[in-house]
């Protein structure tokens, strides 16, 4: 079946409400029409800056203006980012995805050291996917200088549901980042989070919106939500099972040939749900014991399900090609010192509201 940009709400709608047993049948066979069943991609996602973030998602430990336990870092050294990766690469991973707590680049030297970090993973022949906030035109291309292989920027839900959850900045800019990211050689990765309190309707409109991109991103993580005590939506149920396995499903369907990821939520899913998930189309699984801020299961048990289930982990470049690095000296793109004005969108989210109020108490009880 050929790639389609024209999916409607009611055709994902159709789908993903199909009898289960069928839609998992009609994911697994176009999963293998466009990949090898057997393989999975293992990615390392690398916190290079923790914390501290002004943005205000309902679902994120990272926020400032949230009460919760992490601990904020400053952004990573390159030695120590070379450090991580090798050891990443060691225990089975193709791909590192370096994210930082930022609304958005900015150009400068913590920029220059994001570059610097690029260029160091590209050369150690792994993927280098980074995930740093909207970004600009200039700054896509200066990252593709440097050898960036993917830019991660989720859309997170629908356009309606979205408004629900980040008052701090508009889904048009979401979707203006993952343009400028499409004007460089840099592949598109962008996905959700099911689990917000959204309803399937959601979750279709999030897939018509990435679906209908030309092209499609070649990379769509499929987050659960992991409820995080202090957050907006600490008391949110976890999601089942059964509905992963729909939004994977459906996932797969209408976008054959891009990499599914099966992301944050992954400790609360048994091994026989990760490997039903691996049947409906999933293909690559995030590794270590932590994603950003939240649990992942350890790397051990994630090989021992491989060996279980007869999987291979995708070599890195499989898709693509590995892109070039230019060295900073010899950087064509230069710097544009941009000041970009991404919007603020002024409606208000009282859960969100409510849940800073609490972090000022909890701030003020503590002092
Ligand atoms: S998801 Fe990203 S942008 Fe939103 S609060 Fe967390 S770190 Fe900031």
């Amino acid at each position: 079946m050929a790639t389609r940009h024209d999916w409607t709400k009611e055709e994902i709608l159709a789908i993903y409400d199909k009898p289960l047993m069928e839609l998992m049948y009609e994911a697994a066979t176009v999963h293998r029409q466009h990949h090898d069943p057997n393989k999975v991609q293992v990615s390392t996602l690398l916190s290079i800056k923790t914390g501290g973030c002004p943005e205000d998602c309902g679902y994120c430990p990272q926020a400032a203006r949230y009460h919760t336990d992490i601990e904020e870092n400053d952004l990573m050294s390159v030695p120590q980012v070379k450090a991580q990766a090798l050891r990443a690469k060691a225990s089975g991973s193709s791909r590192v995805c370096m994210g930082s707590a930022w609304r958005n680049v900015k150009d400068g030297e913590e920029f220059d050291q994001v570059l610097e970090m690029v260029r160091t993973i590209n050369k150690l022949d792994m993927e280098v996917c980074c995930t740093l906030g909207m970004v600009t035109e200039n700054q896509a291309k200066r990252l593709a200088e440097a050898g960036l292989y993917a830019y991660n920027h989720n859309l997170d839900s629908s356009e309606e549901y979205y408004e629900k959850v980040i008052s701090t900045r508009g889904y048009q800019d979401r979707l203006d980042t993952l343009d400028n990211v499409r004007k460089s050689n840099v592949t598109v990765c962008s996905g959700g989070i099911i689990g917000m309190g959204e309803k399937k309707e959601d979750r279709a409109g999030m897939l018509v919106a990435l679906s209908t991109l030309t092209p499609q991103p070649e990379s769509v993580p499929i987050n659960a939500l992991v409820p995080v005590e202090g957050t907006p939506m600490e008391d949110q149920e976890l999601v089942s099972i059964w509905e992963m396995l729909r939004m994977i499903a459906t996932t797969r369907i209408v976008m054959p040939e891009t990499q599914v990821r099966l992301s944050a939520g992954r400790t609360n899913m048994s091994q026989e749900g990760q490997a039903m998930c691996f049947f409906a189309g999933a293909n690559s699984i995030f590794a270590g014991d932590k994603l950003l801020t939240t649990p992942n299961p350890d790397v051990n048990e994630d090989m021992e399900l491989f060996k279980e289930l007869g999987l291979k982990p995708q070599q890195p470049f499989e898709q693509h090609e590995q892109p070039k690095t230019v060295e900073a000296e010899d950087a064509q793109v230069k710097p544009l010192g941009e000041k970009p004005k991404w919007s603020r969108p002024k409606h208000t989210i009282e859960k969100n509201l409510e849940a800073k109020e609490k972090a000022k108490e909890a701030k003020k009880a503590k002092a």
